[in-house]
């Protein structure tokens, strides 16, 4: 692959990593197979003692994974990727991977829940503990650093208000006191987003969201330099094995040749939506980064090549109001899924934010009248139409 350094996104994601068979297929086989068969004992010796690289077993190796691995790593610019079961195995695949008892994370309030989840339950008890603070508020991420801190965890744009993270700032704080920065980039994607670019030290992804962008698997990446992610992340996986099918990395492969087009696809309804929604006299407020009114607009455009396709805001009249306009739609889906090519609708302060309690949606701006949509590919006059029923 000689001339892959020389090419642009859309053409690695259709090109990188592939190496064909003796069969010449086109299109990037599946090997479903859980092991590989040597030449000779002396080569099975070699490849166990690491001497001689090649496949040996599916938890550690296999090549329709590894495609995957490659051509995603391409496009976020890093060195190295290693594919997961799913986006909250790639989470913990990091944090197993490159903490120890006693390290200390500080992480953005505004991330997905699972991941908290995972934090305050699943890892404290091995005694790393995590700081939350506000994504857009630098002081606070400053002050909340210890000598112990080991890593930074951030999503941006936060789900489901779209805050900005300030991607360079966050890195040069994370540089100076020796903590590693590492950003969820679910939301944006590399079509949109390349935060290793930007100085952070791990890209994390869903792929159910979408890479996949069709809805159909479960699945996630770590992608970072060969220490972190090929040693550190990679040793984990392969020990513990929540390691990525390869029926599964298959259908992400796919995915991801189509994710250019895909993601400006996206925007263009997401924004062709906002400005809808912002002229509607019963919608209070719109939260998406590519209208001129969100407070991050300006570091949304120097940091992000695209806004992304989610968007929410707040109808007048409160939870009754946001209950009618979701009961209203024949065509979003009501479910908290998003990145698919059908859009969906959610309640966040009745499902996904349900469990806090209400002055914590008060100070996580999770209203009660706030609707998220995850804007899909269909005709966006069809969108607007279905959403209107229930706000006219
Ligand atoms: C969905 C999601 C996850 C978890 O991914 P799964 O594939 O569902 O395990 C993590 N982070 C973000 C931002 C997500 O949207």
């Amino acid at each position: 692959m000689a001339d892959q350094d020389d090419w642009a996104l859309e053409t690695l994601a259709i090109r990188a990593g592939q190496v064909r068979t003796a069969e010449m297929e086109h299109s990037e086989p599946i090997f479903p197979t859980s092991s590989y068969v040597f030449e000779t004992a002396a080569q099975a010796a070699a490849r166990f003692r690491g001497d001689e690289p090649g496949n040996i077993y599916s938890r550690f190796t296999n090549p329709t994974t590894r495609t995957f691995e490659q051509r995603l790593a391409a496009l976020e610019g890093g060195e190295c990727c290693v594919a997961t079961s799913s986006g909250m195995s790639a989470i913990l695949s990091t944090c197993m991977g490159l903490l120890k008892s006693g390290d200390h994370i500080v992480s953005s309030r505004a991330i997905f829940g699972s991941t908290v989840i995972l934090f305050n339950k699943y890892l404290k008890p091995f005694d790393v503990e995590v700081t939350y603070v506000p994504l857009t508020d630098l002081a606070a991420w400053e002050q909340a650093i210890r000598p112990e801190t080991r890593m930074l965890f951030l999503e941006t744009p936060s789900n489901p208000l779209t805050e900005i993270a300030d991607i360079p700032a966050l890195a040069r704080l994370a540089k100076d006191r020796g903590c590693l920065l590492v950003v969820d980039n679910a939301f944006c994607t590399p079509a949109l987003q390349l935060p290793l670019k930007l100085g952070a030290d791990i890209v994390i992804h869903s792929a159910t969201k979408y890479i996949d962008g069709q809805g159909r698997c479960v699945g996630g990446a770590v992608v970072g330099n060969r220490e972190l992610v090929g040693e550190g992340v990679y040793g984990f996986l392969r020990t513990a094995g929540p390691t990525l099918s390869p029926f599964n990395a298959w259908v992400f492969l796919k995915g991801l040749e189509t994710l250019s087009l895909r993601m400006k696809a996206h925007c263009d309804n997401a924004l062709r939506l906002a400005q809808w929604l912002e002229s509607h006299p019963n919608i209070e407020r719109v939260h998406y980064p590519g209208l001129e009114s969100h407070r991050q607009h300006a570091l949304a455009r120097a940091q992000q090549s695209g806004y992304g396709g989610i968007v929410a805001f707040e109808v007048r009249g409160g939870q009754e109001a946001a209950w009618k306009v979701v009961d209203s739609t024949r065509l979003l889906s009501i479910t908290a899924n998003l990145g698919d090519t059908k859009s969906t609708i959610t309640h966040p302060a009745t499902t996904t934010h349900g469990r806090l309690s209400d002055e914590e949606k008060a100070e996580a701006g999770i209203a009660p009248g706030l609707l998220r949509v995850s804007v899909g590919l269909e005709n966006i006059d069809d969108l607007i139409a279905d959403l209107q029923r229930g706000l006219d």
